[in-house]
């Protein structure tokens, strides 16, 4: 099926489509699902960033359905990647659950970039959930000497694939009713800001919101020392 509107909006604004060819799927865990792929070219077209991301097209009721997900362990020489998927009922999520070797995705690469904070960052503060864990777990291979403090909304007892080590420090915080992980980073947060930090707010959108106007608009984080954007809508 075509994409739709968004599909002939992001022609004009000319990005880049993609075929990628599942190859191989490991369930990481109850509710994390691995797929592994190679990439249509994708990787030496567009090149590789921290926390890559691309816009995967599915079909749900008959019209096209796109949901972003990250790159992990992307190899541009030969040309793979692998996407982890927090589970949840949704088109994107299940699609995952069934997709088999040699099943192809439509995937289109626009928004996606990144900006190295310079200076480079002392600290990283990181604040996600199981959908931008592969993007935190980008961030602390790309910084990997880098301290980092993380705030991780957790929804089960899952023992997810984090890549922290001894220069990081990780707070799990149980989602309960979804207000908990804003509470722990706005308690936290103001004492361990510092010109030279970098801040990575990527959760649910009221979350989000909530973190990005602390950020902004009571604590001043500078724009080039702070990255905030929404993963999903409860
Ligand atoms: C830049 C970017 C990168 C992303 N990278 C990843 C990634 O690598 N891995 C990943 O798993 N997700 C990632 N996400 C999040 C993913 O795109 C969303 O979770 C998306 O909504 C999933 O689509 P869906 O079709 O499964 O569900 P939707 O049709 O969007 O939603 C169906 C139902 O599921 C609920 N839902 C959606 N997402 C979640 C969730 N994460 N947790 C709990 N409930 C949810 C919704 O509230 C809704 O009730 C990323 C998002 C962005 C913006």
């Amino acid at each position: 099926m075509g994409h739709g509107w968004e599909g002939a909006v992001l022609k004009l604004l000319r990005a880049k489509d993609f075929k990628l060819t599942v190859t191989a799927s490991e369930q990481v865990t109850p509710h994390y699902r691995r797929l592994s792929f190679t990439d249509g070219g994708l990787l030496a077209e567009v090149g590789v960033h921290p926390a890559m991301w691309v816009r995967l097209w599915f079909e749900h009721d008959g019209k096209p359905h796109q949901r972003a997900y990250t790159l992990v362990d992307p190899d541009p020489s030969a040309g793979t990647f692998d996407m982890e998927f927090a589970l949840h009922d949704g088109t994107a999520s299940n699609w995952s659950g069934t997709a088999r070797p040699g099943d192809v995705i439509a995937a289109t690469v626009y928004g996606t970039a990144f900006t190295p904070p310079d200076p480079a960052p002392e600290r990283l503060l990181l604040v996600g959930d199981a959908a931008s864990l592969p993007a935190i777990n980008s961030l602390l291979d790309a910084f990997p000497d880098t301290p980092a403090t993380i705030w991780f909304e957790t929804t089960s007892d899952d023992a997810l694939p984090f890549r922290t080590r001894d220069v990081h420090d990780l707070h799990l915080i149980p989602r309960g009713d979804g207000t908990a992980l804003e509470s722990a980073v706005r308690t936290a947060l103001p004492a361990l800001l510092t010109p030279s930090t970098y801040l990575w707010i990527t959760c649910d959108a009221r979350t989000t919101r909530a973190l990005t106007a602390l950020a902004r608009k009571d604590l001043a984080v500078p724009k080039d020392r702070f990255h905030a954007m929404a993963y999903w809508r409860p």
